[in-house]
């Protein structure tokens, strides 16, 4: 049986919330609690602030040698390698993610990012100008300081890592709060990085709500940079918080409405279901989720077609059946939001092709799930085609030409993602040029290993994740002009 953490990780020490308040995580698997947990309150924000910042100060972790702290994340990456099966089914648990897909995929990536950031601890390098032969002109970095770091539930344990991985390389301390979600897989983290022998206080994991303890550390004027990944509404809310406090760096990474443009000379069977797959994927809970098909109108029957065989494919199944392709959503309530916006959507004249505006029963008899749908007919002026549903709806546009591909595609004020599906050299490469993305895949979708950043451009934020990149939101760059003697 697996143990169920309870207490706030504060300065290397498990201590109660100040406060009685409870966060109660219900598995959308079967609608059961999983567990309570206690809620951090504002104070229980300041103690762990005051805790990363006095392990900052006396520099038990910043003024070790990179290298040092290189081993100590490849070591945390290990002990996670080590407890991975444990985590996976935890977090199969909290948010009824697919236990394989917790596994394979969520706890892979995890292991993989901080190894990689382990790795790259002593091969980034400062900079020496040319000033001239009476002076020495130096750009160094250093670790920021203090970084509170506020993450979703939909890759709880990877958008952490995505954050830990450059904030600990760099010699940041960090105060981590999850998602209400997923208190127990992120308590775990926080235990095996302890035992990986990163000092007390390094990483501080406070579960709470957002609103209380997140607002909280986007307050604290302690706090140096905040790393967020989260819905728009909440990263504006982050940049308020900074405006109104201390003026610290926001890294705001957000939501997405992407696009995948499926050119008529493309790969149609690969085009198509695997840009279903990329909206279905995680029950479509993916910032990235490729929730707009966009064809050419020669080959948007044959791809409505692979997209709906897709569909059935994916039909939800017990999460902790090793071969579920897809699990519930988060929750209840997000579950009568996806079928809300998939009702608009026929309402404003979008056909369901695919699937039903009705939850569907797995044959429990309980739990959020609900079967893929693709609609087809849909128009850019359709709400369905502006927001972001998080769940598993697609919406197929259909074009005329690829001028009104690219139109169409960057037609929405997202910016996160865009897939791009031909075998033409050219058109790949002037086509990506005019999507409005981040990321753009070239006949794939969700690839990228960890050396390329992640992230977006209009609304969907501009912080970007990965890669030797994601180094600078935690550092300061220090000029140092050396005036030499004759
Ligand atoms: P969310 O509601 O914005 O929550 C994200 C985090 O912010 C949670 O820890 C949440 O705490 C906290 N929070 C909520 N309200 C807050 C407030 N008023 N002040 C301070 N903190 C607050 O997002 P979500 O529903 O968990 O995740 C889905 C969103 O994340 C989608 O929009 C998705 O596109 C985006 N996402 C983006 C990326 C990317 O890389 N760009 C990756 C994954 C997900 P509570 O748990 O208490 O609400
Ligand atoms: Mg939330």
């Amino acid at each position: 049986a697996l143990g169920w953490r309870t207490e706030l990780l504060v300065n290397g020490r498990w201590v109660a919330a100040r406060s009685d308040d409870q966060l109660s995580v219900v598995s959308p698997r079967d609608n059961s609690v999983v567990g309570c947990v206690g809620a951090a309150s504002a104070e229980d924000v300041d103690d762990a602030v005051r805790a990363a910042r006095a392990a900052f100060d006396d520099g038990r972790w910043a003024d070790r040698t990179p290298s040092e702290r290189g081993r100590t994340l490849i070591r945390f990456a290990s002990l996670i390698e080590r407890d991975a099966e444990e985590l996976a089914l935890r977090i199969s648990l909290e948010v009824g993610k697919p236990v394989r897909d917790a596994l394979q995929v969520e706890l892979a990536a995890v292991v993989r990012c901080l190894r990689w950031y382990g790795e790259i601890a002593d091969k980034i390098t400062d900079e020496t100008l040319p000033t001239g032969p009476d002076s020495l002109g130096l750009v160094t970095r250093g670790p920021a300081g203090g970084v509170g770091a506020v993450v979703p539930w939909n890759f709880p344990l990877t958008m952490t890592a995505w954050k830990l991985g450059p904030a600990l390389v760099a010699g940041n301390s960090v105060v981590l709060k999850p998602a209400e979600q997923t208190p127990f897989s992120a308590l775990e983290l926080g235990a095996l990085a302890l035992e990986a022998g990163l000092p007390e206080g390094v990483l501080n994991v406070l579960p709470g709500r957002g609103p209380v303890a997140g607002e909280a550390l986007g307050r604290h004027p302690d706090v140096d940079v905040l790393t967020f990944t989260g819905s728009v509404a909440v990263g504006r809310a982050f940049q308020r918080y900074a405006a109104e406090s201390n003026g610290k760096r926001v890294w705001p990474e957000l939501g997405g409405k992407s696009g995948s443009v499926i050119l008529p000379d493309a790969d149609i069977e690969k085009a198509a279901r695997t840009t279903a797959w990329g909206c279905f994927y995680n029950s479509g809970q993916m910032c990235s989720a490729s929730s707009r098909l966009i064809v050419h109108r020669d080959v948007a029957d044959e791809v409505v077609a692979f997209a709906v065989a897709e569909a059935e494919r994916m039909t939800p199944a017990d999460p902790l059946d090793w071969d579920a392709p897809l699990g519930p959503v988060v929750s209840e309530h997000a579950l009568e939001r996806v079928l809300a916006h998939a009702r608009r959507a026929v309402e404003q004249g979008a056909t369901v092709a695919y699937g039903s505006v009705d939850r569907y029963d797995i044959g429990t008899g309980t739990g959020a799930y609900v079967r893929p749908m693709v609609l087809t007919g849909v128009t850019p002026d359709m709400s369905i085609a502006q927001e972001e549903v998080f769940g598993p709806v697609l919406s197929v546009l259909v074009v005329n030409d690829v001028d009104e591909a690219v139109r169409v595609a960057n037609d929405t004020r997202f910016g996160l993602a865009a897939a791009l599906w031909t075998n033409d050299l050219s058109a790949a490469h002037r086509v990506s040029r005019r999507l409005r993305a981040g990321t753009v895949w070239v006949n794939c979708f969700e690839e990228g290993g960890m050396s390329l950043p992640f992230g977006g451009v209009k609304a969907s934020g501009f912080g970007r994740d990965k890669g030797a990149h994601a180094m600078d939101k935690y550092s300061d760059m220090k000029s140092t002009w050396i005036e030499l003697a004759q």
